[in-house]
């Protein structure tokens, strides 16, 4: 029978723990900074601490501590923490370093080792019942060790995709999936380049964003506009003249149409962009 938790684990045992726990709530998220040193230690008993888990860079997982045990790799809370401060937090976390042997955890994680930290958790997570989300005081969950300790561990565990690393954990599309910097305020949708969405291009659009269908560097090149053809290129599904009159906005992706008669469409992009690219072609002539 194997010794590790996480079957495909390398099993190094610290003395390092204290017999059972008080409650499996949180996964803390660690990384080395081991400033070019060794970077998986043996935790042997003279480092007086230990983790559950490390992750080389090659994406190797060692296991120190049996989860069923409380290892010593984040003790208290303390500063502007919104962690209990009155409480050793080594009693409800099972804890994951990652190597990395930069001084400060400056540089990101290699992709097989993002790869394991992701399987990883899933797994800790399911035989546990943890929820795959950011956890905060009494909000079961993933965290990471700056949130016990911003003060003396700011930079623990230094770069990481925190933009992203949820919706991968999840397996799925992003909580709402609107690009970098756009916010939803419930009427309206606002982008960094102060541009706006609307109305029922708004609603269309976060459809499509929570579908994963929205591209994260996707931004409004102008407000809704009247127009009238709404779409050069497809008239007959428009309609007469008059239901092919409304309004219009695009996207780097995408572009939107609206009549009152035919409602909100996202037109064809390509085909209406050729639409106008043969006009200048014949144009040239
Ligand atoms: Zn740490």
């Amino acid at each position: 029978m194997s010794n590790t938790d996480f079957s495909s684990a390398e099993w190094r045992p610290s003395p390092n723990y204290w017999n059972g726990f008080d409650k499996r709530d949180f996964i803390v998220i660690h990384a080395t900074a081991s400033c070019g040193e060794e970077y998986v230690p043996n935790f042997d008993a003279s480092t007086g601490k230990s983790v559950h888990y490390a992750i080389a860079k090659d994406g190797h997982v060692v296991q120190y501590v049996r989860e069923a045990n409380s290892a010593w790799g984040n003790c208290c809370a303390t500063g502007k923490s919104t962690f209990r401060q009155d409480y050793n937090w080594n009693k409800s976390t099972v804890s994951i370093e990652n190597e990395k042997s930069s001084c400060d955890n400056s540089e990101p994680l290699t992709d097989a080792q993002y790869h394991s930290l992701l399987m990883l958790v899933r797994d800790i997570a399911q035989r546990w019942n943890i929820p795959l989300v950011y956890g905060q005081q009494g909000v079961r969950g993933i965290i990471y060790h700056h949130d016990l300790d911003p003060i003396n561990k700011a930079r623990c565990p230094g770069t990481f995709p925190y933009a992203t690393f949820f919706r991968d954990l999840q397996g799925g599309p992003p909580m709402n999936g609107l690009p970098k910097g756009a916010t939803d305020d419930g009427t309206t949708i606002h982008f960094p380049n102060g541009l706006v969405i609307v109305k029922g291009f708004r609603a269309r659009y976060l459809e499509m964003a929570k579908a994963g269908e929205v591209p994260d560097d996707d931004e409004p090149l102008v407000n809704e506009y009247p127009c009238q053809p709404v779409e050069k290129s497809d008239p007959a599904w428009w309609g007469t003249s008059q239901t092919n009159k409304g309004s219009a906005q695009e996207t780097r992706y995408f572009r939107f149409g609206y009549s009152p008669l035919k409602g909100v469409r996202v037109t064809y992009v390509g085909q209406e962009l050729h639409w106008y690219q043969q006009q200048i072609t014949s144009g040239a002539h």
